[in-house]
């Protein structure tokens, strides 16, 4: 093994699905220009890193490596976007154990995927310290620090509709809102992974994540009782905004030329895409509103959508392949966020200002549906849970033109105050970067 001039070096273990990656190298970005004298090895799957190192910019001291992604010769992405990542998990942990013998570095710190429970005994090995990074919110994170409490409380498979009292916080959510594997469907490989994670945790030097503590804080008293280590950092868009956000479809010029909180922002993430069935019940409803919509679609708009959809819409309607989330959230004209709940999104909402109409689909989109129109009380769940033309306007008038709708965008307001306090110079989340900057300085 050698050292590169004799500088530190930390090893970075991405996981390659949804938008995990993504926020990983934000805070690897910022924490090489807070730690002048570090290199990481960002070690991922190749075609996850093209798509993050499109450019040298700011990516100095970082260097990509490449785990295998453990496909069978000649696999083809099918319908199920589970799929791969079931395959990348059984490679794990020794796709990434080959790829640090194959780099021939040592390294002096392991900074982690939270999901990737395996990494504790990995650095112990390396005989380094081993912080994570958990990408999404507090609720999920206590569900998963919890899981044996809760299946001890409420069993296994148990009614959907019984709610978690017993769990700070939780009074208003029911068992149906937790991420699958909780209390049903607990022997799946990905219910197993979350499981481990939750239990290993406790023993990781930092639990750094992607939110701030005055986000939900009864829930982050509850965690910080459970991890001693928890850093809350976030939302760390702002504190490392995207590189490369550029706005090739002229989003925002098409945003400036709309009424103020008169747009309905449509998009759901890196890896849905609605049933065809929901898809045209959301266009009929986008057609039968006077609301001018933008949609960040992914796939083929003339095949998947009504015939004759964009000519009729033209005038009130821009689909484009993808938008400057970030930015397209932030400006005056949009009025709400038809969203899957991803936590980026949740968290880019609440920077923006923005009330949403939510249609969570898996993992932990239906805890944060739940949390955003039962707790934050700054957005409406579809009704039935599915796009139907009925439902949607239904929705879309209570954000966009009811009394109902203006109470929820002043309540996101007061979050969003909160966020950006948090990261500002004398902010919470600031502060928590700060120990993590002071804590990779000192290794
Ligand atoms: N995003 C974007 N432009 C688009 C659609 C999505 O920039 O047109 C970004 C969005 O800003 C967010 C991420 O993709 O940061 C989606 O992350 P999220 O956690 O919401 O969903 P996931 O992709 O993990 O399902």
């Amino acid at each position: 093994a050698h050292r590169e001039n004799a500088q530190k070096h930390i090893a970075v273990f991405a996981f390659p699905f949804a938008t995990h990656a993504v926020p990983l190298l934000s805070l690897v970005r910022k924490l090489s220009e807070s730690v002048p004298d570090v290199n990481f090895s960002f070690f991922n799957t190749p075609q996850s890193n093209q798509s993050l190192f499109t450019k040298g910019n700011g990516f100095e001291r970082i260097e990509p490596r490449s785990v295998d992604n453990g496909l069978p010769e000649g696999f083809r992405i099918g319908r199920n976007p589970h799929e791969p990542v079931e395959y990348f998990l059984k490679a794990t942990p020794g796709n990434y154990k080959s790829a640090v013998e194959e780099s021939g570095l040592t390294f002096d710190g392991l900074i982690t995927d939270a999901l990737y429970w395996f990494a504790k005994e990995m650095a112990e090995e390396m005989r380094v310290p081993w912080v994570t990074y958990f990408t999404a919110g507090p609720r999920p994170l206590l569900v998963h620090v919890d899981t044996d409490n809760i299946r001890s409380c409420m069993g296994i498979n148990g009614p959907e509709d019984e709610t978690l009292e017993f769990l700070p916080g939780f009074s208003a959510i029911r068992s149906g809102d937790l991420p699958e594997g909780t209390v049903s469907g607990v022997d799946s490989p990905f219910a197993t992974l979350l499981h481990k994670m939750g239990q290993i945790l406790p023993h990781a030097s930092a639990v750094a994540m992607n939110s701030f503590e005055e986000i939900d804080p009864i829930v982050v008293q509850a965690l910080k009782s459970r991890l001693p280590n928890l850093l809350n950092i976030g939302p760390f868009i702002l504190k490392s905004p995207p590189p490369c956000g550029s706005d090739i479809h002229g989003c925002l010029e098409w945003l400036d030329q709309r009424p103020t909180s008169s747009v309905a922002y449509i998009s759901f993430g890196s890896v849905i895409t609605p049933s065809p069935h929901e898809l045209k019940a959301l266009a009929e409803a986008l057609e039968a509103c006077e609301f001018p919509f933008l949609w960040s679609f992914r796939g083929n708009v003339e095949e998947m959508l009504p015939e004759g959809f964009l000519e009729r819409t033209k005038e009130k309607g821009l689909i484009v392949p993808w938008v400057p989330q970030l930015t397209v959230l932030a400006h005056p004209s949009v009025g709400v966020f038809v969203t899957h709940c991803g936590w980026n999104s949740v968290t880019e909402s609440i920077i923006g200002g923005v009330p949403m109409i939510c249609r969570a689909f898996f993992g932990e989109q239906k805890l944060n549906q739940r949390t955003v129109e039962a707790v934050w009380e700054f957005g409406v769940t579809i009704e039935g849970g599915k796009f139907t033309k009925n439902g949607t306007m239904k929705a879309l008038k209570v954000i966009l033109s009811s009394e109902k709708g203006k109470l929820m965008r002043e309540k996101i307001g007061v979050l969003k105050q909160l966020a950006l306090e948090a990261v500002d110079t004398d902010g919470s989340s600031t502060a928590n970067f700060n120990f993590l900057v002071e804590f990779i300085t000192k290794l």
